[in-house]
């Protein structure tokens, strides 16, 4: 039987959310991500939503807690789901027990080295903002916003040291641990990261079975 109940895992660049939304479709299921389950309940100001822009507005992380809590309203009732952001850590990992039942956990693995060429590759907008990737979504005329015409720039926390630095305190206090927790459980899957697209996904849907 294909599995229903869906985490997604894996460092950023690792095409997880690409990924996510084509299984979500495959299967019927709902793809759910925290940013964006987080920024619609903000939007429509829900109860949740309300305390959630208290933090934002500070400048200040989103508590596990109240995430949680969105995550556990937005799953009720559900027999399948994808889940992309969710659960970042292993005290998230453990609230989401006590919601659902996970049946597989797909982590998407990157080489160190392929994660932080991938993401020094990032430049954004200085004007408006938008985000691109010279690997993977290049702007149409070198190094310039496609809206803007200004010349994209790097972010201090894009280069290759501070994204080397990220990863390595991610996965020591994140992802390892709950990457034991899942293990533990029978219910992880490595996923090879590092072909196109659909070499990814065939892996992942073989991963499901
Ligand atoms: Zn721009």
């Amino acid at each position: 039987m294909t599995a229903r109940r869906i985490v997604l895992l894996g460092p950023p660049g690792s095409g997880k959310g690409t990924q996510a939304v084509r299984l979500a479709e495959a299967l019927g299921v709902p793809h759910i991500s925290t940013g964006d389950l987080l920024r619609s309940e903000v939007q429509n100001r829900t109860a949740l939503g309300l305390q959630a822009q208290r933090f934002i507005d500070k400048g200040e992380l989103v508590p596990d807690q109240l995430v949680a809590e969105m995550i556990k309203q937005r799953l009720q009732g559900m027999t399948g789901f994808v889940l992309d952001g969710f659960p970042r850590n292993l005290k998230q990992a453990q609230i989401l027990e006590g919601v659902t039942e996970v049946e597989r956990v797909l982590h998407f693995r990157l080489d160190r080295e392929e994660i932080v060429r991938r993401l020094s590759a990032r430049r954004v907008c200085p004007q408006c903002g938008r985000v691109y990737n010279l690997l993977s979504s290049p702007p149409q005329r070198d190094a310039v916003c496609d809206l803007c015409g200004v010349a994209l720039v790097q972010r201090t926390d894009d280069t290759p040291e501070v994204i080397q630095k990220r990863i390595d305190v991610q996965y020591a206090r994140e992802i390892g641990p709950m990457l034991e927790f899942y293990s533990a459980r029978s219910v992880l899957r490595e996923i090879d990261a590092h072909g196109d697209i659909e070499t990814v996904y065939g892996a992942a849907r073989r991963a499901l079975e």
